[in-house]
């Protein structure tokens, strides 16, 4: 169910250079679930921290939050990056994406230099 997608990854000036993502793209379905999950997740914690006393003044309206925060965020995430690879466009160290969620664009902090490298859907 994944697919492999061309991207081009800059430093924030006109040098670029190319390199993949393999991702996975949500269905609504996907984006619901996900949604639900992190919301089943958060509210959990806020119902278990009504157990601690004192926190939970502060706790549980926080994992309340949390949870319509991240399942928010989960909602309008496109989808997942299982992995990927791409060139440094300042020093040219290969660089490993790592899985995280789907939002352009996706960002990796090079290993090298610092540099935070932005890669962005190359057009076709
Ligand atoms: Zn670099």
């Amino acid at each position: 169910m994944s697919e492999r997608i061309e991207i081009e990854s800059n430093v924030m000036d006109d040098r670029h250079t190319s390199g993949y993502l393999e991702i996975k793209v949500f269905n609504p379905a996907d984006k619901t679930r996900t949604a639900l999950k992190k919301l089943a997740i958060w509210w959990g914690l806020s119902i278990l921290s009504i157990l601690i006393p004192v926190f939970h003044f502060v706790l549980v309206p926080l994992f309340f939050f949390l949870g319509f925060f991240f399942a928010r965020k989960g909602y309008m995430s496109e989808g997942q990056v299982l992995s990927g690879q791409t060139a440094c466009p300042h020093c040219g160290t290969e660089i490993k994406v790592g899985k995280g969620e789907l939002n352009w664009p996706v960002t990796e902090i090079c290993q090298s230099c610092a540099r935070v490298v932005r890669m962005e859907k190359k057009e076709a």
